[in-house]
C-alpha cells in the first residue's frame, strides 16, 4: 500500500505544537507579530497573504498587512521595510514574490533585518543555513523535512534527487538536506532544466522532489518502486470545473502512486506545510527577540 503523506495533518500538529509557545510569550508580555506586505494587487498574491493572516489568527499570532501602491517607486517599497524593521511588535514579516517589474527583489530582501527574516531569503541568513547554522530555515523546504520525518524517512545515506534548483525550494532543500545532521545526511542530485536524462536521475533516488512549476512532468516511467515523492508543485491547468481550472502537482499522481511507497497528494501536501512553517518561524523569531525560552514543535 503506498502511504499517502497527510500534509494537511502534520501541519496541523506544527500548529498544535506551536499554540503553547505562542501563549508562553504572550504571558511575558510579547505575543508574536507577523507583517505581510504587498505591493500591487496581484489576485493570486492576495490570495496568499489572506491565507496567511488567517493562520496567524488561527494560532494567536498578532497579524499585521501593509498594502503598497503596485506603480509607486521602489522606495515606498524600502520606506514600509525599514519602518517595519524598526517597530518592535513585529517579529517577523515578508514581502508578497512576485514584486512589481521596476522593483529589484534582490534589494528588498537585503533591506530585510535578517533576525525578522521569517521567509529566511535574506543573504545572512542563506550563509548561515549553508554553515550548518540555520537561523530560519525556509518554509517550504523545512516543511519538506517535516514531512519526511511524519512518513519516518530516514533520510541518512539515501539518494535525493531534487528537481527544480530555486532560491526559494531546490537549492536551500539541498543545502538542508546534505548538512552533516540527523534530518539531512543525504547524498543529493539538484536538477534543472539544463539536466540530461532527468529520468536517470529520478530513477536513481530513494526519495524524489519535483518543484517545477511543470504540470505532472514527473511520471510513475520516471521512478523506481518503492520511492517516496514530494510533490511541490501548484499548477493551474485548465478543466471543466466551476472555476474553470484544477491544480495539479509537478508529478502525474496516478502513475507515480502505483510505484511510490509514499506520496505527498497535490493540494494537501506541501502547500499547508509551508504556511505552518511560516508560523513556526515568526514564533522562533519572537522568542529570540524577546529572550524568552519555548519549546518548538
Ligand atoms: P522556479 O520557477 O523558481 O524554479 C523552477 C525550477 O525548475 C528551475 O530550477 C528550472 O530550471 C526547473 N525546471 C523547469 N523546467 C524543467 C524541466 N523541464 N526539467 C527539469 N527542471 C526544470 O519555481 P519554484 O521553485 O518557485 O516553484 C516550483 C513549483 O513549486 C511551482 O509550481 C510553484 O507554484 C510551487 N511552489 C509550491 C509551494 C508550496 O508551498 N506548495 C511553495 C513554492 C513553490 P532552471 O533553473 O534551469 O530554469
Amino acid at each position: 500500500m503506498t502511504e499517502i503523506i497527510d500534509g494537511n495533518a502534520v501541519a496541523s500538529e506544527i500548529r498544535d505544537g506551536l499554540t503553547d509557545a505562542i501563549e508562553t510569550l504572550a504571558d511575558a508580555g510579547a505575543r508574536p507579530g507577523l507583517a505581510t506586505v504587498l505591493m500591487g494587487d496581484d489576485p493570486a498574491s492576495q490570495t496568499y497573504v489572506n491565507m496567511k493572516q488567517r493562520d496567524c489568527e488561527e494560532v494567536g499570532i498578532e497579524s499585521h498587512h501593509v498594502d503598497v501602491d503596485g506603480d509607486a517607486p521602489s522606495e515606498d517599497l524600502f520606506d514600509t521595510i525599514a519602518g517595519l524593521n524598526d517597530d518592535p511588535e513585529i517579529h517577523g514579516y515578508i514581502v508578497q514574490a512576485p514584486v512589481p517589474d521596476h522593483v529589484d527583489y534582490r534589494d528588498v530582501i537585503r533591506r530585510v533585518d535578517p533576525t525578522k527574516d521569517v521567509d529566511g531569503f535574506h543573504p545572512e541568513n542563506v550563509g548561515r543555513l549553508v554553515a550548518g547554522d540555520a537561523r530560519f530555515r525556509p518554509c517550504t523546504p523545512h516543511g519538506i523535512q517535516k514531512l519526511l520525518e511524519s512518513a519516518r524517512v530516514d533520510t541518512e545515506g539515501k539518494d535525493v534527487t531534487i528537481v527544480g534548483r530555486s532560491d526559494i525550494v531546490g537549492k536551500p532543500l539541498a543545502n538542508l538536506l546534505i548538512q552533516k545532521a540527523d534530518d539531512g545526511n543525504a547524498t543529493v542530485t539538484v536538477c534543472h532544466s539544463r539536466t540530461e536524462d532527468l529520468g536517470e536521475k529520478t530513477r536513481n533516488a530513494d526519495v524524489v522532489v519535483a518543484a517545477v512549476g511543470v504540470p505532472e512532468l514527473v511520471d510513475g516511467s520516471m521512478l523506481t518502486e518503492g520511492t517516496v515523492v514530494i510533490d511541490v508543485g501548484v499548477n493551474r491547468v485548465d478543466a471543466d470545473t466551476e472555476k474553470g481550472y484544477e491544480l495539479v502537482g509537478d508529478v502525474e499522481f496516478e502513475s507515480a502512486e502505483e510505484k511510490a511507497s509514499a506520496i505527498t497528494p497535490v493540494p494537501g501536501g506541501v502547500g499547508p506545510m509551508t504556511r505552518a512553517m511560516l508560523l513556526y518561524n515568526t514564533v522562533k523569531a519572537a522568542s529570540m527577540q524577546e529572550d524568552v525560552t519555548v519549546d518548538l514543535p
